[in-house]
C-alpha cells in the first residue's frame, strides 16, 4: 500500500493476520476485527480513486478514523469513519453496510451520509443557526456528528488543494456551522482547529500577520513565560502541591483576530494576555494551587471565577483568575485537575477517550452509556449561558423545538412546525407551487398530501397548471401560511359573487341615491381602511365572503361620518345628506345625518322606528342593524328584542339637546282606550286630541251590548311627555275605564 498507515491502523492488520480466522472470543479481538474490515472494505471500494491533491481516495477515510481514533471513539465510529464516504462515491448501499458492519455502523455513516446531502450555499448568518439546530435535532446519535466534524477537519486541512471559489465555500460553512458545532459539543480540540483553518482560507491576509507577528514575538513570550513558571514551580512544589503541568497556553490565531476585531485592540495589546494553564491532581488541590498563586503575584479584582464550586452545565470545570504579571501586565492563569482538562478539551468525546475503567472498552458497555441522547445533551448545553446573545438562542432552541427539517429536491433546507404535511412545504417554496399543488414525492415515494414530514425527508411538490388544493386541506395543513393562501384562494375564486353581495348588502343598509358615488368618497376610503382593506372591492368581497359583518362596517361608517361632522358643510356627505333630510312625518326610511337628526348613534346610517313598539322621544331606544333595512329602533321594552342577537345591537338614544327638533317630528302611537259606551264619548276624547294639536291617522271604534268600548287609536306623537299629559287628561273623563299604549307584544 502506498499510503501512510497510522501505527494502531498498522498494529490491527498484523493481529488480525497473525490470529487468521482464530479469534479468541475477546471483545478487544472483535473491536480489532471490525476496524480491519472496515478499513479492507473501503480500501477495495475507493480503490482507483483519487483526491484533487493527487492522493489515493482512502488516505481521506483513514484520515478521518485516526481523528476519530485520537478522540476516543468506539470500534463502530473508527470504522464508520473508514466508511463515512462509500455509500455516496461507491456503488454500494446502506443496507450492504448494516449486513457487513451491523446496525450500529450502518446508523452512523447512514446519518453522515444523509448530512453530507444538505446545501449550505448562500445562507445568511440566520440560516446558519438553523443548519447548526438541524444537525443536532437530525443526528439522533450525537456521534454522527462527531464523524462529520472528523470528516470535515480532515477536508480543512487539505483544502490547499481545492479551486479558490470552493475553498472559501467550505471555510465559510465551517466557520459559520462546523465550528459553532464542535464548541457545543464542547470539543475545543477540533473547534480551534477548524476555526483557524477557516480563518487561513477566508482573511488570508489577516492570517498571515497575526501568524508572523505571533512568530516575532515568540521569544519575548517564551521568556515571559518561562519567568512565571519558574516561580510558580518552586512556589507549587514547597506548598507541596505536585503539579502535572505548568504550561503557557497558546492563543489560537483566529480568537486573536476576534479579539482584535471584538475589542478594537491593537495585536500587542491581546497578546501581552499572556495565559498559563497549571493541571494538579485533586480539586483540593486547585484551590490550594490558586492561593500559592495569589499569593506570588498580584490578583486582578473581579477577574476570578470558581467554575469548579460552580461548573458550567456542559460540565466544564476550572478556576480562572486574573493576576499581574512580574513585567507588570496581566497574565491569566486556569487551574484544574486532569479529568477537568479532558473534558474541557474534548467535551462529550471525553466520556469515551478517557473511561474511568482505564481506557480500553468495556464488555458491559452498554447502549445508553455508549450513545448520547442528543436531546439530554442538547438541554444540557442550552443551560451553558455564557452571555446575552447564548441565553436568546437557547430561547430561539426552545422555541423552535418542534421544527421539522425537510429538504428541496436540491438539498435546500426548509423548517416548518412540527407535523407540518406536504401542502405547508409546498407553500412555503412559493405561493404558486403551493396553489397548483397536485401531490408530493417523500425520499421519492409518492405519499398523500397529508402526510406528516420528518426529519430529513426530501420533498419534491407535484405541480399542475389546472390543479389547486382542495378547502379539505385546511383540515390538514399546520402552518398559518398555508392556511391563510388557501383560504385566499377559495376566496378569489368567489371573488366576483362576494363583491356583489357585499355591495347589495351595504346598499341596503346606507340606502342612498349615488351611492356608487359613496363607494367612492373620501369617508368610505377611510371606511376601508379601518376595516384594513385594500381596496373598496376588497370591503365589498370581505362582507360579502363573511369576513367581517355588516355591523362592523357600519359602526366604521359612524365613527367616520361623526368625526367629519364639523368639517365637512360642504363636502360631498353633507350635500348627499341634505338631499335626503328627514321628512316631517318621520315615516320610514329616513337617513339620519347630522346634529339635526333626532336619533343619535347612528349617524350616516339609514334608519326607521319600528312598528312593533312606535318608539316615541324620551323613551329608551336601542337601535337593531337589519339584512337590508338599515337600522330599526325599538323601545328597550319591546319584547320583539329578545328575538336579537347581541351583536346586531346598536346603542342610540334621541337627541334631546334639539328640543325644536324634537317638536318637529312627529311619531305614530297606537292607544286603546276602554270607555262605557256613551253617545258622544268617542267625540270627547277626539276634541281633547285636536285641542292638543295631536293629529289622528286611523281610527277604530268596536261596541258590544252590555260591555265597555273599545276605541282603537293611532295618533301622531311628538314625545313621551305629551303622551303622558294626554293620558292624564283622558283618564280624567269620567266615563273612560282605561287607557293604555299598544305595541309592546305584538308587532
Ligand atoms: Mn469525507
Amino acid at each position: 500500500m502506498d499510503i501512510n498507515i497510522p501505527v494502531w491502523l498498522q498494529n490491527c492488520l498484523d493481529n488480525s493476520s497473525a490470529n487468521g480466522d482464530q479469534t479468541e472470543d475477546s471483545y478487544q479481538d472483535c473491536e480489532n476485527q471490525l476496524i480491519v474490515e472496515a478499513f479492507k472494505f473501503a480500501y477495495q471500494l475507493h480503490e482507483g480513486q483519487y483526491r484533487k491533491s493527487g492522493e489515493p481516495y482512502i488516505c481521506h477515510p483513514v484520515a478521518v478514523a485516526d481523528l476519530l481514533r485520537d478522540l476516543g471513539g468506539s470500534a463502530a465510529m473508527i470504522a464508520a469513519g473508514f466508511l463515512h464516504d462509500v455509500v455516496e462515491d461507491t456503488e454500494v448501499t446502506i443496507e450492504e453496510i448494516e449486513n457487513r458492519f451491523g446496525g450500529e455502523v450502518r446508523q452512523l455513516v447512514e446519518g453522515v451520509t444523509k448530512l453530507s446531502k444538505i446545501n449550505f450555499k448562500s445562507k445568511t448568518e440566520g440560516q446558519a443557526e438553523n443548519f447548526r439546530r438541524m444537525f443536532l435535532a437530525m443526528a439522533k446519535d450525537i456521534r454522527v456528528i462527531v464523524v462529520k466534524l472528523a470528516d470535515r477537519l480532515h477536508n480543512m486541512r487539505t483544502l490547499e488543494h481545492l479551486p479558490d471559489a470552493k475553498r472559501r465555500r467550505i471555510a465559510l460553512e465551517t466557520k459559520e456551522i462546523f465550528a459553532p458545532l464542535a464548541n457545543r459539543l464542547g470539543i475545543w480540540h477540533l473547534k480551534w482547529e477548524l476555526e483557524d483553518l477557516a480563518f487561513k482560507y477566508l482573511e488570508s491576509e489577516a492570517y498571515r500577520q497575526i501568524q508572523q507577528l505571533v512568530a516575532d514575538k515568540r521569544t519575548d513570550r517564551e521568556k515571559r513565560l518561562k519567568l512565571v513558571t519558574e516561580t510558580l514551580q518552586h512556589r507549587l512544589t514547597k506548598a507541596g502541591i505536585h503539579c502535572l503541568d505548568l504550561s503557557g497556553r497558546p492563543k489560537h490565531l483566529h480568537s486573536i483576530y476576534q479579539k482584535m476585531q471584538r475589542q478594537h485592540k491593537e495585536f500587542h495589546e491581546i497578546y501581552d494576555l499572556a495565559a498559563l494553564r497549571i493541571i494538579v491532581k485533586t480539586k483540593e488541590e486547585c484551590y490550594r494551587a490558586l492561593a500559592v498563586v495569589h499569593d506570588a503575584f498580584l490578583p486582578i479584582p473581579g477577574r476570578f471565577k470558581d467554575y469548579i464550586g460552580l461548573p458550567k452545565a456542559n460540565r466544564y470545570q476550572s478556576l480562572h483568575t486574573g493576576v499581574i504579571g512580574p513585567w507588570g501586565g496581566p497574565l491569566e492563569i486556569q487551574i484544574r485537575t486532569l479529568e477537568m482538562h479532558h473534558i474541557a478539551e474534548y467535551g462529550i468525546a471525553a466520556h469515551w477517550k478517557y473511561k474511568e475503567t482505564g481506557g480500553s472498552h468495556n464488555a458491559n458497555l452498554t447502549a445508553a452509556d455508549e450513545k448520547f441522547t442528543w436531546l439530554r445533551q442538547l438541554l444540557e448545553w442550552q443551560n451553558d449561558l455564557k452571555d446575552a446573545q447564548e441565553y436568546l438562542d437557547s430561547v430561539k432552541d426552545n422555541l423552535f423545538e418542534d421544527d421539522v427539517y425537510v429538504f428541496t429536491p436540491k438539498g435546500d433546507l426548509v423548517a416548518l412546525k412540527a407535523g407540518s404535511t406536504p401542502i405547508d412545504f409546498a407553500y412555503r417554496i412559493h405561493t404558486e407551487v403551493g396553489n397548483h399543488c397536485a401531490g408530493a414525492k417523500v425520499n421519492s415515494r409518492i405519499v398523500p398530501i397529508s402526510t406528516p414530514l420528518q426529519n430529513g425527508d426530501i420533498v419534491d411538490i407535484i405541480t399542475q397548471k389546472n390543479s389547486q388544493p382542495s378547502v379539505d386541506c385546511l383540515n390538514f395543513a399546520r402552518t398559518s401560511l398555508a392556511k391563510n393562501r388557501i383560504r385566499q384562494l377559495y376566496k378569489r375564486a368567489h371573488r366576483e359573487e362576494n363583491i356583489a353581495r357585499g355591495k347589495e348588502l351595504l346598499e341596503k343598509a346606507l340606502a342612498r341615491k349615488g351611492f356608487e358615488n359613496l363607494l367612492k368618497s373620501q369617508a368610505m376610503q377611510t371606511v376601508i381602511e379601518k376595516c384594513n382593506y385594500q381596496s373598496v372591492e376588497d370591503l365589498l368581497a370581505g362582507l360579502g365572503h363573511g369576513e367581517i359583518t355588516l355591523n362592523f362596517v357600519l359602526n366604521r361608517w359612524r365613527e367616520t361620518i361623526k368625526s367629519q361632522q364639523p368639517l365637512t358643510s360642504d363636502s360631498e356627505i353633507s350635500e348627499n345628506v341634505s338631499a335626503i333630510a328627514p321628512k316631517p312625518r318621520g315615516i320610514s326610511p329616513i337617513t339620519s345625518q347630522s346634529s339635526n337628526s333626532p336619533i343619535v348613534g347612528i349617524e350616516g346610517l339609514m334608519y326607521h322606528l319600528a312598528g312593533c313598539c312606535n318608539p316615541i322621544p324620551g323613551e329608551e331606544i336601542i337601535g337593531v342593524v337589519t339584512r337590508g333595512k338599515g337600522i330599526k329602533i325599538h323601545r328597550q321594552e319591546c319584547q320583539n328584542l329578545e328575538k336579537v342577537e347581541c351583536d346586531r345591537l346598536i346603542p342610540v338614544s334621541w337627541n334631546c339637546d334639539n328640543e325644536n327638533n324634537v317638536h318637529f317630528h312627529t311619531y305614530p302611537v297606537k292607544i286603546q282606550i276602554e270607555t262605557l259606551d256613551r253617545v258622544g264619548v268617542f267625540k270627547d276624547i277626539l276634541s281633547r286630541l285636536s285641542d292638543r294639536g295631536i293629529n289622528v291617522r286611523h281610527a277604530n271604534v268596536k261596541t258590544s251590548t252590555a260591555k265597555p268600548a273599545l276605541i282603537d287609536l293611532e295618533i301622531e306623537i311628538s314625545s313621551c311627555t305629551q303622551l303622558e299629559q294626554l293620558f292624564s287628561q283622558i283618564k280624567k273623563m269620567s266615563d273612560i275605564i282605561n287607557i293604555r299604549r299598544l305595541g309592546y307584544v305584538y308587532s
